[in-house]
């Protein structure tokens, strides 16, 4: 992408370990929510903090993609984010889920009816989500194998959500042109078996929990219920050219830091 093309989000560093710069993240913290999104540009990206996870408003040409919906009971941050940006529901058209897990789909059923917006989800996913309960994924931790366990006995009630039918699923790549320039969706499972992620020009990537940047000198996420597959997955993001990825937990990360992460996994 040429400079130029490049979304609004201000060049920042990322973690001090890493060289890299981040170039185009901007944190959804109030003072840089009240910016206004730059319209000469072909998108904007802001991130919204959604209780422990992330979602992300991609806009372009007038209209919003949400990136995840959330833990339950924080709609108030993305009415927030919408407000200080002049939008409104009604500007968000699509919905794209990285996944169906309960911090992800949370909000989900009450913006879909503020926003009338389309859903998008995984054909692996759509059961869970008809149903409104998807099962704790498997620990890839110690401490993760216990939550997963205790998630899926005496919590169960925790997994639960408010269901709804997606508008779109989908099987494989998906085009999400008409939305956003040269976005597309991609397959990448492994953290669930409908884990999805969505990548515009090459460039950057929405990746929910196939990637984790939350704890210190953790990129591989706590659980995962196919490790190889989503080794397989880490290598499909690192062969997408893109330089920027956006996780569902925690700060984005760089291609440097994907990449060396995904060499030390695999030297194990
Ligand atoms: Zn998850
Ligand atoms: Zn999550």
């Amino acid at each position: 992408m040429s400079e130029s093309g490049r979304s609004n989000i201000e060049k920042t560093n990322t973690e001090e370990s890493d060289t890299e710069k981040l170039g185009t993240y901007r944190p959804c913290r109030e003072k840089s929510c009240a910016e206004k999104l730059d319209t000469s540009r072909p998108y904007n990206i802001v991130m919204i903090p959604m209780g422990h996870s992330n979602s992300y408003l991609i806009v372009s040409k007038g209209q919003g993609i949400l990136v995840d919906a959330g833990c339950p009971g924080k709609i108030k941050n993305l009415e927030i984010v919408l407000e200080r940006n002049n939008l409104g529901f009604s500007d968000i058209a699509l919905v794209v889920l990285t996944h169906t897990h309960y911090d992800h789909v949370g909000c989900l059923a009450e913006i879909k009816e503020k926003s009338g917006a389309k859903i998008l989800a995984h054909e692996k996913e759509k059961e869970f989500l008809e149903k409104g309960m998807t099962p704790f994924p498997e620990g890839t931790l110690w401490f993760s194998k216990i939550i997963s366990r205790i998630g899926n006995t005496t919590m169960s009630s925790k997994s639960r959500y408010q269901p709804v039918s997606p508008d779109i699923v989908v099987s494989d790549g998906y085009d999400l042109g008409r939305y956003v320039p040269h976005a597309k969706i991609i397959p990448t499972p492994g953290h669930t078996k409908g884990s999805i992620s969505l990548i515009i020009e090459n460039e950057v990537a929405f990746v929910g929990d196939t990637l984790f940047n939350a704890i210190p000198g953790m990129v591989f996420p706590p659980f995962a219920d196919d490790v190889p597959e989503l080794l397989k997955s880490w290598r499909v993001l690192i062969d997408s050219g893109c330089r920027i990825f956006y996780p569902g937990h925690g700060r984005p990360l760089t291609f440097k830091k994907l990449k060396d992460s995904y060499e030390k996994r695999i030297n194990i």
